[in-house]
């Protein structure tokens, strides 16, 4: 028998916890969808048939500035499991709702590499191919096989493989065309046995020597992302936050090679086929915005990326400091910065 739909959903469910900036902002309706079975039921239900829907992970990328007027869809399925071996690889399929970090170290406790270097990153599995979450020089796409999706505009499951999610630095189909349409299901990862490390990146090389080990393995490269991550980063339990607030933006190289020689010390990455990056936390210093607080919104004192809550900010105060901070970027450098988490 079905579920009844009225025991699913929840009115006026408050979503405090329920994001790191940890900004206070309600939901008309709310339902926790452990299967597909409560995602049917739930969007079912009359009340909420022409409403929005929004699908909430462990809203680590999420800036929440008013109530949502529609239904929330809180991400809860889990599972996880080893699907093949074909020797030097392995697949492996997460539910969406797996916490994402622990997943990372459970694909190394079976003796395979790729992601560690995206250890520690906050969230759920089904958030990863959103944004195509990547750290230390690897991006979520570079083990990528394929995801299960719901289709919430024509009620089916389809599937979705590497090209069709359309992935770049912080984005894919899922930002764009296709934002909101989808509530991911399960993904799915092919993970090397002995994978090459990638140590270039950061301070992966210096943190192992810090720790004495000379030729590392996965776990020890795990481990080296978590220990710089901890004391680098805030932790959205002490000080709301959603990790970097903006891109780094990604400039024609002449319009940066014009920026280098009226600001020499300005860092700049090349990015392939006559594009240049540069980085926001740079501008944004320069912009004199580093460590800065307008009421209980702020920048990070060591962060100029980070944009934290202080306590009691609303969402909106957040964005309006986000907006100054752009503003203020535009005017110095003519760079547009674009926010990194979903704005809602
Ligand atoms: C301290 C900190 C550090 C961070 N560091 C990094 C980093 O190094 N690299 C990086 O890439 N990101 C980083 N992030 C951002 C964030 O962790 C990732 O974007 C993460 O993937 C978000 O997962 P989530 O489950 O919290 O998603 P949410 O915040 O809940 O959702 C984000 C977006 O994805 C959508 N969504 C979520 N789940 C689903 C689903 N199952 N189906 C369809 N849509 C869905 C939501 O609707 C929303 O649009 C950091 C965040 C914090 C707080």
């Amino acid at each position: 028998m079905p579920l009844h739909s009225n025991a699913l959903l929840r009115q006026d469910a408050d979503l405090t916890a329920l994001n790191t900036f940890g900004v206070s902002a309600k939901a008309r309706y709310f339902c926790s969808v452990s299967s597909l079975g409560d995602l049917q039921a739930a969007l079912r239900d009359p009340r909420v048939r022409s409403l929005p829907v929004l699908v909430l992970g462990g809203g680590s990328n999420v800036l929440l500035t008013r109530d949502f007027p529609g239904l929330v869809l809180h991400v809860r399925l889990l599972g996880k499991r080893q699907i093949d071996d074909a020797g030097a690889t392995a697949s492996f399929e997460a539910a969406a709702g797996e916490n994402w970090h622990e997943f990372v170290l459970w694909t190394l406790a079976q003796g395979y590499s790729g992601l560690e270097n995206l250890s520690l990153i906050p969230g759920l599995v089904g958030a990863s191919p959103i944004q195509n979450i990547g750290a230390y020089g690897v991006e979520m796409k570079d083990h990528f096989i394929a995801l299960d999706a719901y289709d919430l505009r024509r009620n089916m499951v389809v599937q979705f493989g590497p090209s069709q999610c359309e992935f770049g630095y912080r984005d894919s189909v899922f930002k764009r065309g296709a934002a909101g349409r989808y509530f991911i299901l399960a993904v799915r990862f092919r993970l090397p046995r002995a994978g090459a490390l990638r140590l270039d990146y950061g301070e992966i090389r210096a943190e192992l020597a810090r720790s004495g080990i000379g030729s590392p393995s996965a776990c020890d490269v795990s481990a080296a992302v978590c220990n710089i991550r901890r004391r680098k980063l805030p932790d959205p339990a002490l000080l709301g936050n959603a990790g970097s607030f903006f891109k780094n933006p990604i400039v024609s190289t002449e319009r940066a090679n014009e920026l280098t020689t009226r600001f020499a010390a300005m860092p700049h990455y090349a990015a392939g086929s006559g594009r240049t990056k540069l980085a926001a936390g740079w501008l944004i210093e320069q912009a004199g915005w580093k460590g800065k607080r307008i009421g209980n919104a702020g920048v990070h004192a060591e962060h100029a990326l980070v944009l934290v809550n202080h306590g009691g900010a609303s969402g909106a105060e957040i964005l309006a400091l986000a907006r100054q901070i752009q503003d203020a970027v535009q005017e110095q450098f003519g760079v547009e910065l674009e926010p990194e988490p979903v704005i809602l």
